[in-house]
């Protein structure tokens, strides 16, 4: 049994990585049910059209659920969007529903379009107390993404050990000092996920070790590997965690999901002193 504790404020988190299909919504969800396995209480906002985070949590996203969309536009609060996953009773998730798709131009026109998420998701952790919020981004940088690199403490980038894994990295390095600068000084880069490993394979071993050398604080040393139960899972409504708590996926995502924990209680301890 391992035990953590969750001090301190809510952490946020922005998995973000504009190329598509390198397991940012996997790793988000799974993270998730770990976290909350440890004792966290985690809220996973869908911020993707898609709403792959909400069908892998179990949580109901048709055209007329109330969603992320109608918070960003409507101002409706979070607190009237966010569902229980069944997953864990530590585990929440602000669905999304398709009307998402256009917010990214209705947001155009909006007072405050960027910190849209930011605002509400502030409003609703005065009177909710989560441990761990976890955004998972669409494949873009459009404004949907720069809400959440505004409403986020911390980016956390998934990395497919794989072909071209490190194209596009420079320019989501490039996005980041962007809003830095304008928008968000709090943001940091903190944690690299190496995910879709395949131990056989010297490519996967070459890509972990330029990306363990270009960011040697922040790659986890859990790695997840490619694994058909972890891609199972949400056909069931489930993470891997819970589809096959001893699968070497699930049994991955939750070393990764100690070892954020322990760098939390870390910072916490260091701002302390
Ligand atoms: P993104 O959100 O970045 O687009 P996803 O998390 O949706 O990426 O993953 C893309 C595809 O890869 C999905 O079909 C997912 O099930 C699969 N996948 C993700 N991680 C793994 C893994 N560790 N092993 C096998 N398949 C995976
Ligand atoms: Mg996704």
């Amino acid at each position: 049994e391992v035990t953590v504790s969750f001090p301190g404020e809510p952490r946020i988190f922005t998995v973000s990585n504009q190329k598509g299909g390198v397991g940012k919504t996997t790793s988000a969800v799974n993270l998730a049910s770990a976290l909350a396995g440890l004792g966290a209480k985690v809220l996973v906002v869908d911020l993707d059209p898609q709403g792959n985070a909400s069908t892998a949590l179990s949580i109901t996203h048709t055209a007329d659920t109330p969603s992320v969309y109608d918070v960003l536009i409507n101002e409706l609060p979070f607190a009237d969007i966010v569902q229980s996953s069944p997953e864990s009773p530590n585990l929440f998730c602000a669905p999304s529903t398709i009307h998402l798709a256009g917010a990214e131009i209705e947001l155009v026109s909006q007072v405050a379009r960027e910190f849209r998420l930011r605002r509400a998701l502030e409003t609703y952790l005065h009177e909710n107390a989560m441990d761990v919020v976890i955004i998972d981004c669409p494949p873009s940088l459009g404004l949907l993404t720069i809400n959440a690199f505004t409403a986020a403490s911390e980016v956390l980038i998934p990395i497919q050990a794989e072909y071209y894994a490190l194209e596009g990295l420079s320019q989501l390095l490039g996005n980041i000092q962007m809003i830095q600068k304008h928008l968000n000084p709090e943001l940091q880069l903190t944690t690299i996920l190496l995910t879709m490993f395949d131990a056989r394979t010297r490519l996967s071993q070459q890509v972990a070790e330029e990306v363990r050398h270009h960011f040697p604080e922040q790659v986890l040393d859990a790695v997840i590997p490619r694994s058909v139960r972890v891609s199972e899972a949400p056909s069931f409504g489930q993470t891997v965690i819970a589809y096959d708590a001893t699968s070497a996926g699930a049994i991955a995502y939750r070393e990764a999901a100690v070892e954020i924990a322990r760098r939390g209680e870390q910072s916490s301890q260091n701002k302390e002193q």
